[in-house]
């Protein structure tokens, strides 16, 4: 499918992945430097199923990498702000009571599962039309503004509270004295956005096969895996919250992210920790502008190594909230969910989950032989289904994804401008 590759699976570098005598010794002189090394080297020479059917790994290095005090301003006021999330030293110290006790904060803002008929229609042309004649949302406004009813968009989140006390769990770990938070953006590979960036509307057959195949979310689990395990080693209280049972609550149903996308519903807000560590700024389409682009995959590590803050960035990365001059995520974005004219501008969640299902229609509808000849034997692949939309006997193009208005903009691999 694809032989843009820069290195076949055979000659890829290798490089250790393992600790080596002296490796404390190099982390107390430079945690940041040797967690970045330790990363960009995993990534490098990670093998398995990343990389089949194609000739390169879903991610490519170097890494997208941030050092942050947790218990920084910048942490505590996204917990003022959200207050069902948790900091980075409450999930570090004992996560599941604090969370079952903020459970009951959570926003009722659960956004419904659009229906056939609030799916938007892109007809072969690439003209999008909405089968109940009009967008079927009502405006959004930020929080704060007024005059809005959110019953059209969603209904309550959740149940009922828990009635009963939190089952005790083992005994919290001692109090760190430290608590850092390590942001990682995970670029995907070059060759994957190309090929995203030749398909109309909808995904690639690299972009479905690699995420059906466990990169997307698999590989990511694998390196914050491989980041605890190493600090865990060397000393260190180290976790991944967002993929533990606690905080994975919420990865997989993004709509769950609330009438605005910025709003967080996992215990766990990554986006909004990213920014707080300076691994990047908000992009207009709502998603973390990094050193690397927009096109990464987030992954977050909270330990208690202390290791010095790499500083927050001083411009605006994305170009319109920087001076107006870029909008180009907007005509990608097939549900129509990016605006300016937004209250604050950027993305209605709703709207981006109803584009994501009007690209699979586009696919199946348009592309799906040219699908399943690209895809061959890999067409009813099952390997790690972790979406809806696919399963044994479902092609891989019903796969539901997007993500087009991270490729093929300028900000998609670089800090644009
Ligand atoms: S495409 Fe342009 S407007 Fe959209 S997030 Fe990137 S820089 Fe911002
Ligand atoms: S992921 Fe797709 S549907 Fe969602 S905002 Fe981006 S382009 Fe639109």
């Amino acid at each position: 499918v694809n032989s843009s590759s820069p290195w076949s699976i055979d000659e890829r570098p290798e490089a250790p992945t393992r600790l080596g005598y002296g490796a404390m010794g190099t982390f107390r002189a430079n945690p940041a430097g040797f967690l970045t090394e330790a990363v960009n080297n995993y990534v490098l020479t990670a093998h398995g199923n990343w990389s089949v059917p194609f000739q390169h790994p879903f991610f490519a290095a170097p890494v997208a990498i941030a050092f942050a005090d947790g218990d920084s301003e910048e942490f505590l006021d996204i917990k003022k702000k959200y207050p069902w999330t948790l900091t980075p030293r409450e999930c570090l110290e004992n996560p599941p009571r604090v969370h079952a006790e903020t459970v009951t904060r959570q926003p009722k803002s659960r956004v419904d599962m659009p229906a056939a008929g609030h799916i938007p229609l892109i007809g072969e042309d690439g003209h999008l039309t909405w089968p109940t004649g009009e967008p079927p949302l009502p405006p959004w406004k930020g929080p704060g503004s007024t005059g809005v009813d959110r019953g059209a968009i969603g209904e309550s989140y959740g149940g009922p509270p828990p009635s009963k006390e939190p089952p005790a769990g083992p005994p919290p770990p001692p109090r760190p004295e430290r608590v850092t938070v390590m942001s990682i953006g995970l670029p995907i590979h070059p060759a994957t956005l190309e090929a995203e960036a030749s398909y109309p509307w909808g995904n690639s057959p690299e972009l479905k096969v690699h995420s059906l195949l466990g990169a997307h979310l698999g590989f990511t689990i694998d390196v914050t895996n491989y980041v605890v395990k190493t600090l865990q080693m060397l000393g260190c209280l180290a976790i991944s919250p967002y993929h533990t049972t606690w905080g994975s609550e919420f990865q997989m149903d993004f709509q769950y992210e609330g009438p605005t996308s910025r709003q967080p519903i996992s215990p766990c807000p990554e986006r909004d920790w990213a920014v707080a560590a300076g691994l990047g700024t908000w992009g207009l389409s709502d998603m973390i502008i990094t050193e690397r682009g927009m096109a990464v995959i987030l992954a977050s590590i909270v330990t208690s190594a202390e290791i010095p803050a790499s500083g927050r960035p001083t411009t605006e990365y994305c170009l319109f909230f920087r001076d107006g001059s870029c909008r180009e995520c907007v005509p990608r974005c097939p549900g129509q969910a990016i605006s300016t004219d937004l209250d604050p501008p950027g993305r209605l969640s709703a709207r981006c989950e109803a584009g994501a299902r009007a690209g699979v229609m586009f696919n199946e509808t348009y592309l799906k032989e040219r699908m399943l000849t690209e895809l061959g034997e890999y067409a009813f692949s099952s390997g790690n289904l972790i979406w809806e939309g696919s399963g044994l006997g479902m092609p891989v193009i019903s796969f539901l994804a997007c993500g087009r208005c991270y490729t093929d903009v300028p900000c998609s691999t670089r800090i644009p401008g």
